[in-house]
């Protein structure tokens, strides 16, 4: 994809000319132009730029007041400013320096010298926006739990501790839904991994598409998810549980001639912060874990609430 260029001047026959010269940079296809620093901030919002070439003085509006403008927001500092500057002032190109600009290539310029000024911090920012890129896909990556696209368990245990805390602080009600898949062996066993793992990846679908973004939906273990509900309380936890056990129960999985169900039991325990005392994460879970062994003992299928009378 081309590049889009921001040249800014307050003389438009000076615009015209640094734009001749930089149409030789290999990828810069796009030109947009400002004739003063206000207008070029609004256009580095506006159209995000993938360099700058501005001019330092100018009236009203000058070339480091630009600078100071685009050094109030974080989001725009990765777009290279290369500044044109007047010949001998050490001090004022300090000053471009300390206000972020990447370069700056004295006036009257030098074709080759702004040509080669520019390539050098226009390929550094491809790499920037590459490595940036790249993080945020490890980022993503590390979260999620690659068969069911769930986030995994790693992600889950920060996400409850951080919810225990939110509840703690602020008394909203947290609910937490443990689900493990009904005789789930005898599906690998009777149709081979293959298909257990299609269940699996059609479950994890299933319970995102039947949760909000707000929550958190993580593969727990093998073939338990584990849900954190924020924000509500716990007669909106067993309704959505309901609807999700219904859900996951009437879904038909493989080959529709011989399709198979494959039913999930839930025990859910919730917290609001109130009352004498919060149980901790791993008191929720293992509330929830009792709740869930109470939804197995008495038919699976089915989702229970965990009460103080499980507590044996
Ligand atoms: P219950 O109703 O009591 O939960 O019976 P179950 O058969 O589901 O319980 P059990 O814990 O004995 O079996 C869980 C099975 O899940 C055993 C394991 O092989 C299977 N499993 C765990 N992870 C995966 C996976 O990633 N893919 C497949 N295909 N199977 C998995
Ligand atoms: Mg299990
Ligand atoms: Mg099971």
């Amino acid at each position: 994809m081309g590049a889009l260029v921001l040249v800014v001047d307050d003389s438009p026959g000076l615009r015209a000319q640094i734009r001749s010269v930089l149409q030789q940079v290999e990828g810069f296809d796009e030109f947009i132009e400002a004739g003063d620093g206000l207008q070029a901030f609004k256009l580095l919002v506006d159209r995000r730029p993938d360099l700058v070439v501005c001019d330092l003085i100018m009236p009203v509006f000058d070339g480091l007041k630009f600078l100071a403008l685009r050094a109030t927001r974080p989001e725009l500092l990765h777009i290279p400013v290369v500044m044109l500057t007047a010949e001998g002032d050490a001090n004022r190109k300090a000053d471009v320096f300390d206000q972020g600009a990447s370069d700056y290539v004295t006036k009257p310029f030098n074709d080759r010298e702004l040509l080669a000024r520019v390539r050098v911090h226009y390929r550094l920012k491809v790499l920037q926006d590459e490595l940036r890129e790249a993080n945020k896909r490890l980022e993503t990556l590390a979260d999620t739990d690659g068969l069911t696209g769930l986030f995994n368990r790693r992600y889950f245990d920060a996400a409850l501790l951080r919810e225990v805390q939110r509840t703690l602080r602020y008394k909203t009600p947290l609910g937490l839904v443990l689900l493990d898949l009904d005789e789930f062996k005898r599906i690998n066993d009777n149709f081979g991994h293959p298909m257990g793992d299609e269940v699996l990846r059609n479950v994890g679908q299933i319970v995102a598409s039947s949760v909000r973004v707000t929550d958190v939906a993580a593969r727990y273990g093998g073939e338990e998810v584990a849900v954190l509900f924020t924000q509500t309380t716990a007669q909106g936890v067993s309704e959505v549980t309901e609807r999700l056990r219904l859900r996951l129960a009437e879904r038909e999985h493989g080959d529709p001639a011989r399709a198979l169900h494959c039913t999930a039991s839930f025990g859910i325990s919730v917290c609001d912060g109130r009352g004498l005392s919060t149980p901790s994460a791993k008191e929720l879970v293992e509330r929830a874990d009792r709740a869930l062994y109470r939804a197995k003992h008495t038919g699976r299928n089915r989702v229970v609430l965990w009460t103080p009378e499980l507590e044996p």
